[in-house]
Formats: structure tokens, sequence, C-alpha cells
């Protein structure tokens, strides 16, 4: 097994980061957070896809620090909102990241749409940038549920109260951890992504490019 470089992990949202670590954790590939590193400014998430925007927040910061930088973007679509609130998820409501009022806000625009028009999936791009910014892998996962009417449920964050996952017959506020690791669209992502990041490092470390 080869000596994996360190991959920086290009997210601030605490929870975000939990559920991505436990996902690396059986691959052993060592990660750090970029709040490690105080000069690396945010990345403005601009882009007019999941895609863009996470491959915007891996190649920012891996120029900037001329490492390997693992990023994603994720958000939930609503089918009957023609897929909002997509890419603007985190800042729904106006500020970023205030998951109260981004609930009630998707409350209120589907008051009066009936619970069979109530599906939704939530989308996770998730993309590993090389130390010179160029995406060298990437990978998309999807989860599908519904919306409630009410809250269910404090685990997760954003919009899990509010999601749920029909299988289960509860939402991620109210699925454990452990559920939720198995079945999101982050773990879909990574699943797939993990892999590769993993085959790719083996094969640049034997070319001797690593
Ligand atoms: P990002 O940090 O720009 O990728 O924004 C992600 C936003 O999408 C979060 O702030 C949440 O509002 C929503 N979101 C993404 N993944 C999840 C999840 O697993 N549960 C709940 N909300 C999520």
């Amino acid at each position: 097994m080869p000596v994996l470089p360190e991959i920086v992990l290009s997210s601030r949202n605490a929870k975000k980061i939990g559920e991505i670590a436990e996902l690396l954790a059986p691959f052993e590939i060592p990660v750090i957070g970029v709040q490690d590193f105080p000069d690396v400014p945010e990345v403005e998430e601009d882009g007019d896809s999941f895609a863009a925007n996470a491959a915007k927040k891996a190649s920012a910061v891996a120029t900037r620090l001329n490492r390997w930088v693992l990023a994603e973007d994720s958000g939930l679509c609503v089918d009957a909102l023609g897929g909002a609130p997509g890419i603007h998820s985190a800042r729904y409501a106006g500020e970023q990241g205030k998951d109260a009022a981004n609930n009630e806000k998707l409350l209120a625009a589907l008051e009066t749409v009936p619970n069979e028009k109530r599906t939704a999936y939530y989308v996770c791009y998730a993309v590993l940038s090389d130390p010179q910014g160029n995406i060298r892998l990437e990978s998309e996962g999807r989860c599908h549920g519904r919306i409630l009417r009410e809250y269910h449920g404090e685990n997760g964050f954003g919009y899990d109260p509010l999601f749920l996952v029909p299988e289960y017959h509860q939402t991620f506020g109210e699925l454990p951890a452990a559920v939720k690791r198995h079945i999101s669209h982050r773990a879909k992502a990574f699943e797939r992504l993990l892999p590769q990041i993993v085959r790719l490092f083996a094969s640049l470390s034997s070319s001797r490019a690593l």
C-alpha cells in the first residue's frame, strides 16, 4: 500500500466534515480540514451547477495550498419547485447556512402542494483536485425522498428533519447517523470516489508521480 498524501477537505460545515470523515475512515486516507489553514479565504459559490461549485471549491484551495483537495457541493432539489432550492440550498432564505429559516421558507413554498407531489432529492457532487488545480476525479450521488409538513427528529443538519426517506418511514432527522452514512447522497458520491482515489494514488505512486 503506497503512502497516501494528505488530502485537504474543502468544507467549513462541521456536520458535513463529520459525515465525510466517517466515510473516509475505512479507506485510511489521511485528511485535514481547510479550517486548519486560516489564510485560505472562503470560496464564493457562484457556479451554475453543483459540479461547477464543487470544482471551484476544490481548485481554488488546491492552487492556494499546492495540495490535493477534496470538495463537494450539495443541496436539495424539490420537484414541485422546479428543482429549487438546488444550488442555492444553503442560502435559500437569504443568509448563508440559516437552517431554520431555510426550512420555514421551504414549508411555506410547499404549503399548497399535496403530499404525493412533495417529492425531492438530495444531490452531492464530489471532486478531487490535484495540487495544480486540475479536477482528476468526480462523482455524483443522489438520495430520493419526500418533504413533510412538520419537523421530525433532530439528527443530521439542514433540511434533514423535513426529508422523509420512504424506505425507512423516517426522516434523516430521525434516522441514526449510521443509517444516513450508508444511504445518503454524500455516501453514494463518496462510495464511488474513494476507491478511485486509492487507485489514482497507487498508480501515481508506482510511476513516481506523487
Ligand atoms: P453547500 O455547503 O453549498 O454544499 O450547501 C449545502 C446545503 O445544502 C446545506 O447548507 C443544506 O442546506 C443542504 N444540504 C446538503 N446536504 C444536506 C444533508 O445531508 N442534509 C440536509 N441538508 C443538506
